[in-house]
């Protein structure tokens, strides 16, 4: 029962604060900050917890009553850069799963380069070892598209490719109801 349950946390525009990793709270976290009033419970499931003094169903879905601006900057983790990329090898353009992805300095470390968003992509192993420590310009292996500083909202997008395993019924009119509505 601990681990089942999870909340989706919607932010107070009732958007997902983040697809991938899908936003999830603990049903512990999320019937916590129900009664100190920070969420709103928007669905619930039908399973309920009971204590001395109450009872309640564990919430599905639920949003903050306080908006979370994305416009800040992602933190410069591996994952977030893969998640730039959307899991993309920037040389050769083929997807894979994290374990199998690398990333790659533009400008190698070994000629003064920094590990920063601008000069690092996410690269398949083959790619990586075929550019080894040269220039873009000196060995042809080149990025299939610019490389960016993204936003919070950029990566939030991107993660929207990659649905998440297990997909609670009350979630789906939160996750994909606008790409139904475009086709
Ligand atoms: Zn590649």
């Amino acid at each position: 029962m601990t681990n089942g349950f999870p909340s989706l946390v919607l932010n107070a525009d009732f958007r997902p604060l983040s697809y991938f990793p899908l936003s999830l709270w603990a049903w512990q976290d999320a019937v916590k900050a129900t009664f100190l009033g920070r969420v709103n419970i928007v669905s619930e499931y039908d399973q309920v917890v009971h204590s001395p003094s109450l009872e309640m169903r564990l919430p599905s879905v639920i949003s903050l009553k306080d908006y979370v601006h994305l416009n800040r900057r992602p933190a410069f983790t591996r994952f977030n850069v893969f998640l730039r990329d959307s899991f993309r090898c920037q040389y050769c353009g083929l997807e894979s799963r994290s374990e199998y992805l690398t990333f790659d300095h533009l400008v190698p470390r070994s000629r003064g380069g920094r590990t920063v968003w601008t000069n690092v992509v996410t690269a398949c192993q083959g790619c990586n070892l075929k550019k080894g420590d040269r220039l873009p310009e000196e060995c042809g292996v080149r990025p299939i598209r610019p490389v960016f500083q993204p936003t919070t909202y950029e990566l939030r997008e991107n993660g929207r490719a990659f649905p998440p395993n297990f997909l609670h019924e009350s979630w789906n009119d939160f996750l994909y109801w606008d790409s139904e509505l475009e086709e």
